[in-house]
């Protein structure tokens, strides 16, 4: 992942409009960004949620992530969005100010229906029918609540920007929406894992969901070992397929007894020779 000029290079750019009746100068919406703010959607997926965003730059983030780990930029990281809204970070109003705001695509918290069956139904805040995963989540008080899950790849994709811009912008801490506007806002929600995003970005420790990429990493290094035909390209000098010690001993008594029988097949040729001319 590239940052170039305060704007993700590879990645789709669709930059937010500009009200006309904008008073800010573009000089003065400059900032100097210290912290993430992670933020989902609550909408119904990342195309219908770029076309919200995107229509007013004051309620707009920086990035959109799609459920596919596609990465949107809508506004430069150097430019303040207005995501935050009403907000404080230790003492210090207007987050915005101060801050680079991440959409995930995410419907948020879901609700159950209360029908008669024993299946469980959820429904989204607009009330449709959720169909997709959900993570259960139960406070201390044992109420439970229910929350669309964040897919891998979107994951994935959140932690290696957030990794990128603390190295470029040094990034000092991420917060939820809801740590900075508690009273107004409840997202990135019970599911988004913000432990182990900071975990990754701050301490370098990679979480238990990214592994399974990193085991399907070792398991196509180990194929060659077990199919020695596979080697891979770059291996520079040919070598002999490994054999088990069985292996081994087996082709040497082989060799071995091939040997007795050329002994043996000489010797005879020599007695029938010696018998002939006698
Ligand atoms: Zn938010």
């Amino acid at each position: 992942m590239n940052i170039d000029n305060n704007l993700l290079s590879k990645h789709r750019y669709v930059p937010a409009k500009i009200m006309s009746n904008f008073e800010d100068t573009v000089k003065s919406r400059k900032i100097n960004p210290e912290i993430i703010v992670i933020h989902y959607t609550a909408g119904a997926s990342k195309e219908s949620s770029l076309k919200e965003l995107i229509q007013y730059h004051e309620v707009c983030a920086h990035v959109l992530i799609g459920k596919d780990g596609e990465i949107i930029q809508m506004v430069p990281f150097n430019i303040r969005a207005n995501h935050a809204g009403q907000s404080i970070y230790r003492g210090k109003k207007n987050v915005n100010y101060f801050s680079i705001g991440i959409e995930l695509d995410n419907w948020g918290e879901l609700f159950p229906l209360k029908d008669t069956s024993d299946n469980l139904v959820l429904n989204t805040w607009s009330g449709q029918k959720f169909t997709g995963s959900h993570y259960d989540h139960i406070d201390k008080n044992g109420n439970k609540t229910y929350w669309e899950k964040f897919t891998i790849k979107q994951l994935k994709s959140c932690f290696l920007l957030c990794e990128e811009l603390r190295k470029i912008y040094n990034i000092k801490d991420i917060v939820g929406h809801n740590d900075i506007s508690p009273s107004r806002k409840v997202d990135p929600g019970k599911a988004f894992p913000m432990i182990e995003l900071k975990q990754y970005v701050f301490n370098s420790k990679i979480p238990n969901f990214l592994v399974p990429d990193k085991n399907n990493i070792k398991s196509e290094e180990s194929k060659p070992i077990s199919k020695p035909i596979s080697k891979p390209i770059s291996t520079p000098i040919k070598q002999e397929p490994k054999i088990s010690e069985e292996e081994f001993k087996s082709v040497i008594e082989e060799k071995e007894s091939n040997m007795l029988t050329k002994i043996i097949m000489y010797l005879f040729n020599f007695i029938l020779n010696l018998v002939h001319k006698h």
